[in-house]
């Protein structure tokens, strides 16, 4: 055999190697709607199916994008506007109303890569608010945007503004309504606190169902990047600017290539004292601990405080954990080589 000829057939088996390995590496995405009280006895068959047709058509955007060789961040955002678009979640369009009845809105963006990351919080016109997370990231010297100056920020990359009714429906209005209802309960007579004892108990109920909802996803892609992002309306009947985990980077959401990718759901006020999403790739980073033994020592901090909810994480090999210490949460993943899954129940999968 000529040189010539051991070159080219070095080349061959090279390139092939190449090949091979490139399509062994793992890619995917893990996607949530939100966690709370969501129990078989408290849906209909007909809402389930609309759950999780809609988490399998948000897999299904983000899988097409890492599968054509997209980046994580992309589809990131492609899972995260399906889940905005959708009234059935709480983000984007049916996202939960303020005590003022308005819709505020949170998000963030994180790219393991470089660890650049953007938020905005308290936006009332952005129909997809992880897109104006990722031009706050992308865009602008910043890392978080907050009301007006957020959306002034979006008219200068030539965004639209559409009217806050846009994201209010009849579902989120009954819902604050209840909510001040059971506001108010507790300071009513002792008589009256009697008679509506039972309804109470039914109310606490549903306002802890209603407190998550968020949307959210972290993807992994053919380059071996992770990227995070989550988007949500915050806390029916929120008062006074309340922002929540969501926005705030390592409390909600998070991305580190060396360590995971994290979104987290559930009562705010707790994720962000625990700093959730960066407690857990720091027990990667510092302590070696793998995705699921770093997401569930989260969640049960978060459990000790007294919080409830959950997060998505995935690692830069593909493992993955949905840890939540709700009684459901919408949730699912794709990844290459593997079936899809969507999961909402507590005795359903969390990996
Ligand atoms: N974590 C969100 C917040 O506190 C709520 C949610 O997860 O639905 O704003």
């Amino acid at each position: 055999m000529s040189f010539r000829h051991l070159f080219v057939a070095l080349g061959l088996i090279g390139s092939t190697l190449a090949a091979s390995a490139a399509e062994t590496k793992k890619f995917g995405l893990v996607i949530h709607g939100g966690a709370g009280v969501i129990k078989r006895d408290t849906m209909t068959p007909e809402l389930e199916a609309q759950y999780r047709a809609k988490l399998n058509d948000a897999l299904n955007a983000g899988y097409a994008v890492l599968e054509h060789g997209g980046a994580a961040l992309d589809a990131v955002t492609a899972a995260v506007n399906i889940l905005e678009d959708s009234p059935l979640f709480n983000a984007g369009k049916g996202a939960v109303l303020t005590a003022d009845g308005i819709c505020e809105l949170d998000a963030a963006i994180m790219n393991g890569q470089t660890l650049a990351a953007g938020s905005i919080a308290g936006i009332r016109h952005i129909k997809n608010p992880i897109n104006l997370a990722r031009d706050v990231m992308e865009k602008s010297p910043h890392v978080m945007l907050i009301g007006e100056g957020a959306e002034k920020f979006a008219l200068t990359l030539g965004y639209e503004l559409v009217p806050n009714e846009y994201f209010r429906t009849e579902m989120r209005i009954k819902q604050l309504e209840r909510a001040k209802q059971l506001e108010k309960a507790p300071k009513a007579s002792a008589l009256l606190q009697e008679i509506f004892r039972a309804q109470l108990d039914d109310e606490a109920h549903f306002v802890r169902e209603q407190k998550y909802g968020t949307v959210g996803c972290v993807a992994l892609d053919q380059r071996g990047n992770l990227a995070a992002g989550t988007s949500t309306g915050g806390m029916t009947n929120k008062k006074f600017g309340r922002v929540g985990d969501v926005p705030i980077i390592g409390a909600g959401t998070y991305a580190n290539n060396a360590t995971c990718a994290v979104s987290a759901t559930g009562w705010g006020e707790f994720f962000i004292r625990a700093t959730v999403a960066h407690d857990i790739s720091a027990q990667m980073e510092y302590q070696q601990k793998s995705v699921r033994e770093a997401a569930a020592a989260t969640i049960a901090k978060v459990g000790k405080l007294g919080g409830d909810g959950g997060v998505i994480v995935l690692d830069a090999q593909g493992n993955l954990s949905m840890e939540f210490n709700s009684e459901g949460m919408y949730r699912g993943h794709r990844l290459s080589g593997a079936q899809a899954v969507v999961a909402i129940y507590g005795d359903e999968t969390k990996r």
